[in-house]
């Protein structure tokens, strides 16, 4: 505890004995994508650097396999060789340079590989890879086990700190644990004691190789989310094992990524799993981190308070802001960018092969590129539009000197932010909007909240030029009728409230159809505050089942409050163009609801009936409904261009107002930013 800090718990330093860590946060890991790039470790050290220097206790690294059969594919990067010391001494030296602590995770992804050369405990194959695993024979596994060690080795010549071996999430060492991927009848299959020998084993050997000063983190499935899993005994068992065979600290690990539960997306309420860390408490005397959905510094410190972990794992909300743990020490939380769990420019892009960064701080992974000097010849420039792109257009800009005033037709700043955030479970969007409004003021851009500007305005108050972030107009379908006043555009229910009835036909099956159809089918228990996450996906709190998933006769399905039916012209499932990580979660809970979903329509016309269609069948339908929500896509908004271009105005135009596509505010965060860095 330090009585005097502002998070006392959180900022308290951590006594292994040997070394100390001079807080409680630990930057999980997450694989970028830099591993494998061209010039990849000068990336890494600078992306592990920046998150030393912002004050981060222990960093874990991205997972690096032991060996080619432990790849995830097959571009990934093995560390098994000496040869491969030297560039990983960039990364320790990088992270050392500002006092902090970096272990290397040994990633074995057994049959989650995607190559055909897997190999598991067990013949059973993924259901999220294409590639039937070979079962390791006996010698195979003590190779392997030779391959962590050797890992391990290599990565304390390396300078780090420690490793951590990775034993959650599905992975390898989790295949043998459990009788859902393990069905051997030797030495290490059969009864709990032979199946959990491999990770015992491991560490074992790990910890006699290293000697007593190396850390050694495990990642321990507390909860494995799928059938079959370990139960909560045989979890308690192998943490008081491993403890013993030598490791410094156990993390925990929530969910195999097959599992159909999400874990982290934002739907998952804050700190939701910190009660699974909390069940070994007091069971084994190492220290224990607990993880998922804890982003900002007092979720954490309460967390901690309350007993429930000696660390916390904050992963991406390091992605999101390097300098998070300095922020909070400096009493400065609200200075912090906050990790909106939205997956879409971290995980997302993994998933897609491509480099990882974070949508609310694209200069993660990227901070070799990001360097924006104080302007040469600052400007007095006029930003239209205070949505994510001319957001973070404005701050960039006037960090670098420059005269900048944001105007805005509504009075205050946002965007389509504003209308976000009254999704349920996107409500994270209120921390970006606290975070620009925070910068925007350091920045001292000038504020110019309800006004509608002209563009013989911004001429006459002699802008040296004018950015345009006007974003979008939603799209009006040519469907007969659709004047009509029962039909609303989804700016009439996310963005004014409109009371909508019982019966619902939304047109269009996007990112924002989706979303619409979650408000309207949303249930808030009465006198409860937050969402029945637990009992709605149907964990056991006990951990008793095995897997500690309930039948899902005995989850809590709440009774929709609306018929909504979802209409797409083209054929394939809802939210096409939602992330991976997440659309899957979206298409379940709106199944669970109700929502019906009707694709390869026609639509002909609506009326005093309601909405007329032709079906994927080719059959007539009326579907009666109180309301009738547009979803169907945007199309850019600039009035100002033409005027502002014609009066010789320098302009430039970002977000959705340069492509519809920038209302994603990846893009449209990502733009904004990169040109005031240039301009
Ligand atoms: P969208 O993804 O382009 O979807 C528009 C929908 O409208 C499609 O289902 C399309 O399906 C339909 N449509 C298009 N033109 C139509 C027309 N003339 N008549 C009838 N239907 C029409 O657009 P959005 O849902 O507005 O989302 C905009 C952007 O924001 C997207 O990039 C989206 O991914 C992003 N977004 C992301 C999230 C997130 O959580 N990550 C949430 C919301 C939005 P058919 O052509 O098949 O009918
Ligand atoms: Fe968090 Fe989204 Fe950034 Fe990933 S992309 S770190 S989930 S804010």
């Amino acid at each position: 505890m330090q009585p005097d800090s502002p998070y006392p718990h959180l900022l308290a330093p951590l006594d292994l004995g040997f070394t100390t860590l001079r807080n409680r946060v630990l930057m999980g890991s997450m694989h970028t994508g830099l591993e494998e790039a061209e010039g990849g470790f000068e990336r890494l050290a600078a992306y592990y650097g920046e998150r030393a220097a912002g004050g981060t206790g222990l960093i874990v690294t991205g997972g690096f396999a032991p060996n080619e059969a432990a790849r995830g594919a097959p571009w990934m990067k093995t560390f098994s060789t000496p040869e491969q010391v030297a560039p990983h001494r960039l990364i320790t030296n990088a992270v050392h340079a500002h006092g902090g602590h970096i272990a290397l995770q040994i990633l074995h992804t057994g049959r989650y590989g995607y190559h055909p050369d897997v190999v598991s405990a067990s013949d059973v194959q993924s259901p999220i890879s294409p590639f039937p695993p070979t079962p390791l024979t006996a010698d195979g596994i003590e190779k392997t086990i030779g391959d962590f060690v050797r890992c391990a080795t290599l990565a304390q010549k390396a300078g780090y700190d420690g490793v951590e071996v990775m034993g959650s999430e599905g992975y390898f060492i989790n295949q043998f644990l459990v009788r859902h991927t393990n069905n051997r009848t030797d030495d290490w299959g059969g009864d709990y004691a032979n199946r959990m020998r491999l990770p015992v084993e491991i560490v074992r050997r790990i910890r006699r190789a290293v000697g007593t000063d190396f850390i050694i983190v495990y990642r321990l499935s507390m909860l494995d989310l799928v059938d079959n899993g370990s139960d909560w005994s045989e979890i308690e068992e192998l943490g008081k094992a491993i403890a013993n065979a030598g490791v410094t600290i156990i993390n925990t690990g929530i969910g195999w990524h097959e599992a159909k539960v999400p874990t982290i997306a934002a739907t998952v309420p804050r700190g939701a799993f910190t009660w699974v860390t909390r069940r070994l408490m007091g069971k084994v005397d190492v220290p224990l981190v607990t993880t998922n959905r804890i982003n900002t510094p007092e979720v954490a410190d309460k967390i901690l308070a309350r007993g429930d972990a000696d660390m916390v794992s904050l992963a991406r909300p390091l992605l999101a802001d390097p300098q998070f743990v300095n922020k909070a020490a400096a009493g400065r939380a609200d200075r912090i960018n906050t990790c909106i769990a939205c997956n879409q420019a971290c995980l997302d892009h993994i998933f897609e092969a491509k480099e990882a960064s974070c949508l609310v701080n694209p200069i993660a992974c990227h901070e070799t590129e990001w360097n924006p000097k104080p302007s040469a010849a600052p400007k007095n420039l006029a930003v239209v539009g205070a949505g994510p792109a001319g957001l973070a257009f404005a701050h960039v800009a006037a960090d670098r000197g420059h005269q900048v005033t944001l105007y805005d037709r509504a009075d205050r700043i946002g965007g389509q932010l504003l209308m976000a955030r009254k999704v349920p479970g996107k409500e994270e969007f209120n921390e970006t909007l606290r975070y620009f409004e925070v910068r925007l003021a350091e920045a001292g851009v000038t504020l110019r909240l309800g006004v509608d500007v002209t563009a013989a305005e911004l001429v006459a108050q002699g802008y040296d030029g004018v950015v345009l972030a006007t974003g979008v107009a939603p799209r009006t379908p040519d469907i007969p009728g659709v004047d009509r006043p029962e039909v609303l555009s989804y700016v009439d229910v996310l963005g004014r409230d409109v009371d909508v009835g019982r019966r619902v036909a939304i047109i269009g099956a996007g990112g924002i159809g989706v979303d619409v159809a979650h408000l309207l089918s949303h249930v808030q228990p009465a006198g409860e505050s937050g969402p029945r996450y637990l009992t709605e996906w149907g964990i056991d709190t006990d951990i008793a089942v095995p897997g500690g998933l309930h039948p899902a006769a005995e989850r809590w399905t709440p009774t929709p409050p609306r018929e909504i039916t979802i209409f797409k012209r083209s054929g394939g499932k809802i939210g096409s163009g939602l992330g991976k990580t997440t659309v899957w979660a979206h298409r379940i809970i709106l199944e669970r609801r109700g929502v019906q979903v009707q694709t390869k329509v026609q639509y002909h016309r609506i009326d005093d009936e309601g909405l007329h269609y032709t079906d994927a069948e080719g059959q007539d339908h009326t579907l009666a409904c109180d309301h009738i929500v547009i979803c169907a896509g945007q199309d850019s908004h600039r009035p100002l261009a033409e005027p502002l271009e014609a009066a010789g105005m320098s302009t430039w135009i970002i977000g959705g107002a340069d492509k519809a596509r920038g209302l994603d505010a990846k893009h449209a965060i990502d733009q904004g930013m990169r040109l005031a860095a240039q301009i």
